[in-house]
């Protein structure tokens, strides 16, 4: 069932968008706004922010930042910009082993990273919004006390109904909520279902993998020319080989300017 987007979980947001200089990447009805206010972005503050629930694909909020950064420097306007990347976290990544990686890309753009912050001026605002489950998931006993789906991190099984397993955004799993998880969680699934069918201990685990291209900017014809793959745990199905090639990239990936792609 994923995760729905909760901008009415912030006060004014929803009827903020339909102003001019709010959008937001998370939303199809205001992702092309988002593109159209960095090309007609002209001064002042530009806040992308960073809510205080689990939110989908973590590294969204900031590739959005990085994106525009690289539309202002392309438009020649970058130095009248004040671009703030504002977050409930008290760091500006939850990753360890990324954050200096991301300090250090922050830093470099001249971005402004504020922890902790609620209310800043902008011109143009770019919202993550919150994140929950569907109402018709976290009204069932199937989930813990902040509504998301409570499995067992390694079967993905319920922990209150064992015919049940889970897949996705919707559970308690400490993996970043990517689409690169899900893959994993399917693979999980497939067998743990199967055993359970056939009166078995399910005994496949997931390892926690979850993936996500964070783009870093992007050349002149909005294609991405940096990216810092941010990947973690084991990926379910992989030979060994497989794996070590995962930490390899990894441990690469933790240095931008030596793991980034170039296009
Ligand atoms: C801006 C953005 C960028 C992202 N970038 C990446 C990335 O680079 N890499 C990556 O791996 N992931 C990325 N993700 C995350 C990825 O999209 C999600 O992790 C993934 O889609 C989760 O899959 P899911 O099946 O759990 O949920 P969803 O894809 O959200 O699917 C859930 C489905 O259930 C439906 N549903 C909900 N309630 C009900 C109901 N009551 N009855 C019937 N149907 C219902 C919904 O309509 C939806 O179709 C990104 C997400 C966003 C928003």
């Amino acid at each position: 069932m994923g995760d729905q987007l909760r901008y009415d979980m912030i006060k004014g947001a929803k009827e903020a968008l339909e102003t001019p200089g709010v959008c937001s990447n998370y939303s199809p009805f205001y992702v092309e706004k988002h593109y159209k206010e960095a090309m007609n972005f002209k001064g002042g503050n530009a806040v992308y922010t960073f809510p205080n629930t689990p939110i989908k694909c973590a590294g969204a909020p900031q590739k959005a930042c990085y994106i525009t950064d690289s539309i202002l420097r392309q438009r020649g306007v970058r130095d009248k910009a004040h671009m703030i990347y504002a977050t409930s976290l008290k760091r500006l990544f939850g990753i360890e082993s990324y954050l200096k990686s991301l300090e250090k890309v922050a830093r470099e753009k001249d971005i402004d990273v504020r922890t902790r912050r609620n209310s800043i001026e902008y011109s143009l605002l770019h919202i993550g919004p919150p994140c929950s489950t569907p109402k018709a998931l976290r009204t069932l006993e199937l989930v813990d006390k902040n509504g998301f789906m409570d499995v067992d991190v390694g079967s993905l099984q319920s922990k209150n109904f064992p015919n049940v397993f889970g897949v996705g955004d919707c559970m308690n799993t400490p993996n970043a909520k990517t689409a690169a998880a899900v893959s994993s969680h399917l693979k999980t699934i497939k067998r743990n279902l199967w055993q359970v069918m056939q009166g078995k201990t399910p005994s496949m685990q997931y390892g926690g993998y979850a993936s996500c291209p964070l783009v870093v900017s992007t050349n002149r014809f909005g294609i991405f020319h940096e990216v810092l793959i941010v990947e973690r745990g084991n990926m379910i199905g992989a030979d060994s080989n497989d794996r070590m090639a995962t930490l390899e990239l990894l441990d690469e990936d933790a240095k931008p300017t030596e793991g980034i792609e170039k296009v």
